[in-house]
């Protein structure tokens, strides 16, 4: 009886598959060490992480550099695998967050093949040649024509490659906009975000729920906290099926961050399954169906 119990407790704790987050070791910014990942997303109930390295070539900050040594990464993720085994941690998968320019096509799809990962998150962080961490100009354009001009540009993005998983943070091009009233809407685009959508949905792509945004909205203090039901309805209505969800966390208290909140959320939209990637196939989480 207590035995059925506390088995019952630990299954109870289970959560989703964080599929995008960064450690100290190959991304510059990453602010944890693998095991404090692995540990924090144990204590969680997190049953797999894909940790998702910063890879951004020809990066236009030359103070920085977001690339590291592949053959590295791959000689070492075995290792932090063997870690998690032996302590009781979540299931590892490797992962790479690689980041587009027009140029860069050919190189991407070179990085991707060079080592066997199972998942693939596609993002862009970069608009008019900076950084949008960086960039003064973004939140002096008008909401509407800078939303509508970044979605043009992941549409692009998602159009011209196909050796990628998952587009990352959609909403990326509003995270630095310190106006709460902002947020990305589908109203602000609604031809590029269905451009965008019919490209995802036909190349079998999934379309992230980044928490991380989430967390941003909250500390602007922004009225629009969760993604906007029209991107995620539409998205839906065309057919769209493939979610997945990652805390992009560089830190270990930020794993799993806003997850409830965010499956209580999709499900209310209508979103029956949310997935991870493993070998680079999308597999629907068992334990998003047993939440709430
Ligand atoms: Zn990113
Ligand atoms: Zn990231």
């Amino acid at each position: 009886m207590l035995l059925a119990l506390k088995k019952r407790m630990i299954y109870n704790k289970r959560m989703i598959t964080d599929s995008h987050m960064h450690t100290k070791i190959f991304s510059t910014d990453g602010r944890q060490t693998p095991e404090e990942l692995i540990d924090s997303a144990k204590k969680l109930g997190i049953a797999n992480v894909a940790i998702t390295e910063h890879y951004d070539m020809d990066y236009p900050h030359k103070d920085e550099s977001f690339i590291f040594d592949l053959k590295e990464y791959g000689r070492t993720f075995p290792k932090w695998k063997e870690y998690s085994v032996s302590t009781g941690g979540p299931g590892l998968l490797m992962g790479i967050e690689i980041g587009w320019q027009p140029h860069l096509n050919a190189r991407i799809n070179e990085t991707v093949n060079s080592l066997p990962f199972d998942s693939v998150v596609l993002s862009n962080h970069i608009f008019r040649g900076s950084d949008i961490y960086y960039s003064k100009e973004c939140a002096l354009i008008p909401r509407e024509s800078r939303n509508k001009e970044y979605i043009a540009t992941l549409a692009r993005m998602c159009s011209e490659l196909d050796n990628y998983d998952i587009l990352a943070h959609y909403d990326y091009i509003n995270r630095y906009v310190e106006d709460p009233s902002s947020s990305v809407f589908y109203d602000d685009c609604p031809n590029e975000f269905d451009a965008l959508f019919e490209i995802l949905i036909s190349k079998q792509k999934a379309l992230e729920i980044n928490t991380s945004s989430i967390n941003k909205q909250i500390l602007k203090g922004s009225s629009y906290v969760m993604p906007d039901p029209k991107i995620i309805g539409r998205y839906i209505s065309m057919g769209g099926k493939l979610f997945t969800i990652g805390s992009d966390a560089h830190d270990a208290d930020r794993i799993g961050q806003h997850f409830a909140k965010t499956i209580s959320y999709l499900k209310s939209l209508g979103v029956n399954e949310v997935f991870y990637f493993k070998d680079r196939k999308p597999v629907s989480d068992p334990e998003f169906l047993r939440l709430s």
